[in-house]
């Protein structure tokens, strides 16, 4: 009885905030997970793609966010994708994952950081997260590296399949960064390569550097629910100029630059861009820093708020200053965590449950793992609740 009491309270809470808009058609009483929001020159800049006919793979928007990326992140070079996943297949294949290789990556993420690493034929090795950053966990993945992994000519191998270890992925889950340092320099250690899911986070720094730029690469997303969008579309940052090139070439169809001749030098990728995605993304990113000001406030509201109830929030880590792109609270255990979404969702509040763990998808049940002690205990209490830009 007193879980319902609490249930009713979020409920009042969560709808006082997010008062409907009248202007929306049409009327809408549902507050959804994430919405995005259109408050500049998006109609402008799409609008300008149009009429100038440059609406695909070549454009001056997509150079534009190229270069905003490339300021904003503090990355040398960016190469805007089609989406997220393609960033993170081609960030893949530039430090040379193929069949032969392995790539350590968190349980607790969004199935493409998985399936971009099948895309190129490695198999993926699940490294628990830690509580606090619901990323992976540094002790976890040392603690791997030194029970099943040996290093023989330069290369991390793996004693039980004899393969090698190249890259490790992990993911600045809902926006807040992991212990990224801890990790590099493991990876350093052994030989891995980083690169950085850094989907969920841009806008997200670890001390004053923002994530994606500390691996080899780091990709972004920006899907329809992300902080901001292009509809769909993705970035690769890195600081490599080789990687950078080839990054460039392999997302447009590996075609070698002539005025006429269509000749393509290996096997590469429609992956480019549309300009006219990129049109819309340059508006949204001309608006990130007043996005992160207000889902900054909200965090700060539903944080008190939640700790007055003595509900855990899910905090930014004291070294880190996260866009707070999905606001997360965690229930005690997964009966109370199924009440809640129950009685949410049945009163107008869009919430939902964290990702199910991959290695419990029916694709990756057989992958190596370690004992994901974490990822199970989070799999079972953490929700996320409404986090879109409040206007
Ligand atoms: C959104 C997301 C991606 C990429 O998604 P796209 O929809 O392909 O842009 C990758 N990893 C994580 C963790 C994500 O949240």
């Amino acid at each position: 009885m007193k879980k319902n009491k609490n249930f009713k309270k979020i409920i009042n809470f969560i709808k006082s905030i997010y008062t409907p808009n009248p202007k929306s058609k049409p009327l809408n009483p549902i507050i959804p997970l994430h919405e995005p929001v259109f408050i500049g020159n998006e109609k402008k800049y799409v609008c300008d793609t149009i009429e100038s006919t440059f609406v695909s793979s070549v454009g001056e928007y997509v150079n534009r966010v190229e270069e905003w990326i490339g300021d904003f992140t503090g990355a040398k070079y960016a190469i805007a994708t089609v989406n997220g996943t393609s960033a993170l297949h081609i960030a893949l294949i530039l430090v040379g994952v193929d069949e032969n290789s392995e790539v350590i990556t968190q349980p607790l993420t969004f199935v493409a950081t998985v399936n971009a690493i099948n895309y190129t034929g490695a198999k993926p090795v699940f490294i628990d997260v830690d509580l606090d950053t619901l990323g992976l966990s540094p002790d976890s993945l040392k603690l791997f590296l030194e029970q099943n992994c040996e290093i023989k000519n330069n290369q991390c191998i793996n004693k039980k399949t004899g393969k090698i270890i190249k890259a490790c992925v992990p993911m600045h889950t809902f926006g807040h960064p992991c212990k990224i340092v801890e990790i590099k320099e493991i990876c350093d250690e052994w030989n891995i390569v980083l690169i950085e899911d850094a989907a969920e986070s841009l806008g997200s720094f670890y001390k004053n550097k923002h994530t994606g730029t500390f691996g080899k690469i780091g990709v972004f997303s920006f899907n329809g629910n992300k902080i901001v969008t292009s509809g769909g579309g993705g970035i690769i940052v890195t600081d490599d100029e080789e990687l950078a090139k080839r990054a460039k070439h392999l997302t447009t169809t590996a075609k070698v630059s002539h005025k006429w001749e269509y000749f393509h030098d290996e096997i590469g990728y429609n992956y480019r861009m549309p300009n006219i995605n990129a049109a819309l993304l340059l508006a949204q990113l001309e608006n990130l820093d007043k996005f992160l000001k207000i889902k900054r406030d909200l965090a700060f509201k539903y944080k008190e708020f939640f700790e007055s109830l003595g509900i855990k929030f899910v905090n930014e880590p004291q070294y880190a200053k996260s866009n707070f792109w999905l606001n997360a609270i965690m229930f005690d255990n997964k009966e109370e965590r199924d009440e809640f979404l129950e009685y949410s969702n049945n009163n107008d509040v869009m919430t939902r449950p964290i990702w199910r763990l991959m290695n419990k998808l029916p694709m990756y049940k057989s992958c190596q793992r370690d004992s994901l002690k974490n990822a199970d205990y989070l799999e079972e209490r953490v929700v996320n609740i409404p986090s879109g830009v409040l206007l």
